[in-house]
């Protein structure tokens, strides 16, 4: 490259933001990078309130450390010491409006040990039986792409699934598992299957959860960041050099010219590209290029709506405590909430002593109104679902309620492949212009990282 290319980040959540921070760190002086922000400040969904010494996560709550960028990048910035391991405990699920422990050994709600699945009180005799199943059962190969739901009810029984593996899964995509691609969420799952003749045994060769000794801690899988995750993005910011973000200002459109493109903002003002990363929701690229059809199919992936609440007490208020880490909630139980952290155990750093912080979501799929209740009502509506099982004599000293209005993008069956197809057309009508983020191709945090680290590879080969 000779003179200065002109590259513009769209979006300044995980994705924008690794974007930007690694065409600097990579690009170095060949390229001029700009980040544009609709909102006031960046970090997207990534939002951390500290309120009298506590520690309140509005959005996500930590990553996943077997996927490694995320720790990368916080190590990049200088984060290293601040990377904090969640508290390991017993984690529950609640059925039929009663908890009942995870049985110990189960992988994404698959068991890999035969003992705690026999004793767990999740399902019937019938249930186990048909779970049990997999060991034997024919594999079915297939060509084209199916539900997580027909998937892992043919291998396990509709007990596992409903009791077990979905309201898990809801925890992390809000969505139907009927609706879910296998495909475009957990791939691996399938060539487990293919390549074991059985998820149980796929699980038991490729992982190390049966394999812990009696009495050895469960590893700590997540990690945050002291001070939250928002450290993150203010550390991030603070690696850009002055004057690349613009925020405030909303990409309104996008214009090919001849050999370069010419983004319209809210301001009125036009700013030139060479080379364009969008970093934003799907329903806000294809918003940007609403002249062009082939980004249609994205109106196939909606995006539900969830909300939660952190409610901080004194330890004195909850007169039934449990030892755990928190539950989330089958969907053939009464309770309005979906899940429920009991964050002062799974995150200890981020509550005073003596002090109690619980969070818990509301919003299924099929009870979307909810999160457009006023905040008394959605942390009344949480302290009646909890007090079945906690016994919480009084109201929280505080409370914070988040909404997140269509936020949590459902990768529906058919996903990549619809995906594949956009993005090759935007190569062809639109070269140097990249998708990436939670949108696309994983919705976890590393999921993003990596995205906004392929965008980057893509256009430095682009202008290159
Ligand atoms: P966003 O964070 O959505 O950022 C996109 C940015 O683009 C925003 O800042 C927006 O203002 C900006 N923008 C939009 N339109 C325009 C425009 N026209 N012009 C300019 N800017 C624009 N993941 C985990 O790994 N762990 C968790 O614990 C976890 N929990 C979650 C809890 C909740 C409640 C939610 C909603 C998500 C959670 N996730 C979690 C998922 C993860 O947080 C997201 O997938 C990820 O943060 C998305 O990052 P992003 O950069 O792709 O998008």
């Amino acid at each position: 490259m000779t003179e200065q290319k002109r590259v513009v980040v769209i979006g300044g959540g995980i994705a924008g933001l690794t974007a930007a921070y690694r065409l600097q760190q990579n690009g170095a002086q060949d390229v001029n990078v700009q980040l544009v922000e609709a909102s006031e400040r960046l970090g997207g969904k990534i939002q951390t309130v500290r309120k009298d010494g506590f520690t309140i996560e509005r959005g996500p709550d930590s990553f996943l450390a077997r996927k490694e960028s995320a720790t990368r990048l916080a190590n990049d910035v200088g984060l290293k010491d601040k990377l904090t391991p969640n508290g390991t405990g017993q984690s529950y699920i609640l059925v039929n409006n009663k908890l009942h422990p995870m049985p110990s050994g189960s992988y994404m709600g698959i068991p890999t040990r035969i003992r705690p699945f026999l004793f767990s009180g999740l399902f019937s005799p019938l249930g186990k039986a048909r779970a049990a199943m997999d060991l034997i059962k024919s594999t079915k190969s297939v060509d084209e792409d199916q539900s997580l739901g027909l998937f892992f009810r043919r291998r396990l029984g509709n007990q596992v699934v409903e009791n077990l593996i979905e309201p898990l899964l809801s925890g992390i995509y809000a969505g139907s598992i009927d609706e879910l691609s296998l495909e475009a969420t957990f791939p691996h799952f399938y060539d487990l299957e293919q390549e074991h003749g059985s998820l149980i045994k796929g699980l038991r060769k490729t992982t190390t959860v049966s394999k812990r000794k009696k009495g050895e801690k469960k590893p700590s899988m997540f990690r945050t960041l002291q001070g939250g995750l928002e450290s993150l993005v203010e550390a991030v910011e603070s690696k850009l050099e002055p004057g690349t973000v613009l925020k405030g200002t909303k990409v309104d459109h996008i214009e090919r010219k001849q050999d370069h493109y010419h983004i319209m903002l809210s301001d009125g003002s036009v700013m030139e590209a060479d080379s364009i990363i969008m970093a934003v929701p799907h329903f806000a690229a294809q918003r940007m290029l609403s002249q062009y059809d082939f980004l249609e199919p994205f109106k196939e992936t909606n995006a539900t709506s969830v909300a939660n609440v952190a409610m901080a007490f004194d330890e004195s208020a909850i007169k039934k405590d449990i030892d755990g880490t928190g539950f989330v909630v089958s969907r053939n139980s009464d309770f309005r909430i979906t899940a429920c952290t009991w964050t002062h155990k799974k995150w200890p750093n981020s509550t005073p002593d003596g002090k109690v912080l619980l969070r818990c979501y509301v919003g299924k799929p099929t009870d979307q109104e909810v999160v457009d209740y006023s905040d008394e009502e959605i942390v009344e509506i949480a302290l009646k679902d909890l007090n079945q099982t906690m016994n919480i004599t009084e109201k929280p000293e505080f409370s914070i309620v988040t909404r997140w209005h269509d936020s949590m993008p459902q990768y529906k069956v058919g996903h990549k492949d619809r995906l594949n197809g956009i993005e090759e057309q935007l190569q062809r009508e639109l070269p140097g212009v990249y998708l990436a983020g939670g949108s696309y191709r994983g919705i976890g945090l590393p999921d993003c990282i990596d995205q906004g680290e392929a965008a980057v590879a893509k256009v430095l080969n682009y202008l290159s």
